[in-house]
């Protein structure tokens, strides 16, 4: 899939501002798995059922399987399984160790899974050292049990309630670690579902994902109740269109943050993974402008942003170097720095000083270009 463009027209959305108008929705760019699969068990989920029935609508044949494992996904070279696994969409159960949460700092409380997989081709992508096995995006039928087990976790903080930043937030639930929402939600229907299932809560809690696609039209008038905050994964356009296939371009990213934002959510920016590339400033520079546009206007706006630089794994190297080996991706240990995880596992930052240096020109940067938006954290 060819690299998205990075477009965005500042001028056509400060027209757009000076007419108090959200963007008119253009067409969004929507996957069509090439083979959908449904296990048996998946079927005894009302939720199951009702993806089965929406993507039939959508002219999609589903493959009933005769067992809940997967099966046929594995071509004759890695090639091969990489291109099936990425068009193939299975409708499965959530597996067990799933239902129990994890802490997922520094974006949120807790992680919550609707789905696992992409069908987008970032060069750089996250789930390349996280996820294993052939990629295939599977989407969770048990959502109904997966949405009441959120309730035993409220007022369980670990991030937001440490965070004076965020200390309005309530207990905060990341619902896209592994996946992302808005490139499925037309196929699936859970993420609004989920937004729904929040807006109707009475407690401080908030739903969180971040996207780089743009199809909104579905949330738009939805009784969110400003429980779910929607950040736009974005980047400086020499990266954006050079590394992220089949995703939405930035400018159509922007236009939904606009309508959103318009729209009574909280919203947000994910700027990542952060590359200090050929004349950064300048590039990131024009990015916080666009988004300066993007909001002007909008009324009670609830901006944050979280920064991430680039970093890898020598698992997701390995794992990206086979998914796209001809990436112009840096991924140069030597001139990177270590730092270890938790357990031990090293990741390849860039080294202090540069790490210093895009930090305090983020910070300046940000609060000059962009004052209403509140940082959550660099990393
Ligand atoms: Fe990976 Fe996100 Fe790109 Fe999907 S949109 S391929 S999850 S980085």
């Amino acid at each position: 899939v060819p690299a998205a463009t990075h477009d965005a027209s500042s001028e056509q959305v400060a027209i757009r501002d000076l007419a108090g108008l959200a963007p008119a929705a253009r067409p969004a760019r929507r996957w069509t798995p090439r083979r959908v699969v449904v296990t048996p068990a998946a079927l005894d989920h009302p939720h199951g059922r009702q993806i089965v029935t929406r993507v039939e609508g959508l002219g999609i044949e589903v493959e009933r399987l005769r067992a809940n494992r997967l099966t046929g996904v594995r071509g004759e070279t890695d090639r091969e399984t990489y291109a099936r696994a990425k068009s193939t969409m299975a409708i499965v159960v959530s597996p067990p160790s799933r239902r129990t949460l994890q802490p997922i700092a520094p974006s949120a409380d807790w992680r919550v899974d609707l789905a696992e997989g992409c069908p987008a081709h970032c060069q750089y992508c996250y789930l390349a050292g996280s996820l294993s096995g052939p990629p295939v995006t599977r989407v969770y039928a048990d959502l109904d049990d997966i949405l009441a087990g959120l309730a035993g976790y409220v007022g369980r903080g670990t991030v937001t309630s440490r965070s004076t930043a965020r200390a309005d937030e309530g207990t905060t639930f990341e619902a896209s670690c592994y996946t992302d929402p808005l490139a499925l939600e037309h196929l699936t229907g859970g993420w609004r579902r989920a937004v729904e299932h929040f807006g109707t809560w009475n407690a401080p809690v908030q739903l969180r994902w971040t996207t780089k696609f743009a199809d909104v039209d579905g949330f738009v008038g939805l009784p969110h109740a400003g429980r779910t905050r929607i950040r736009f994964s974005i980047n400086a356009a020499p990266i954006s269109g050079r590394f992220e296939g089949g995703t939405a371009t930035g400018r159509d990213r922007l236009d939904a943050l606009r309508r959103v934002a318009l729209d009574g959510y909280p919203v947000g920016l994910t700027i990542a993974p952060i590359m200090p590339v050929p004349n950064w400033q300048e590039h990131y520079g024009a990015l916080l402008d666009e988004v300066r546009a993007a909001v002007a206007g909008v009324d009670r706006l609830d901006l944050t942003a979280e920064l991430i630089t680039h970093r890898f794994t020598p698992g997701s190297r390995d794992v990206l170097l086979g998914w796209y080996p001809r990436t112009r991706l840096e991924m140069d240990e030597q001139s990177r720095s270590r730092k270890f995880g938790r357990y031990g596992a090293v990741k390849y930052v860039y080294p202090a000083p540069a790490m210093r240096e895009l930090r305090a020109w983020f910070e300046r940067e940000l609060a000059e270009r962009l004052p209403a938006c509140r940082l959550l954290y660099f990393t």
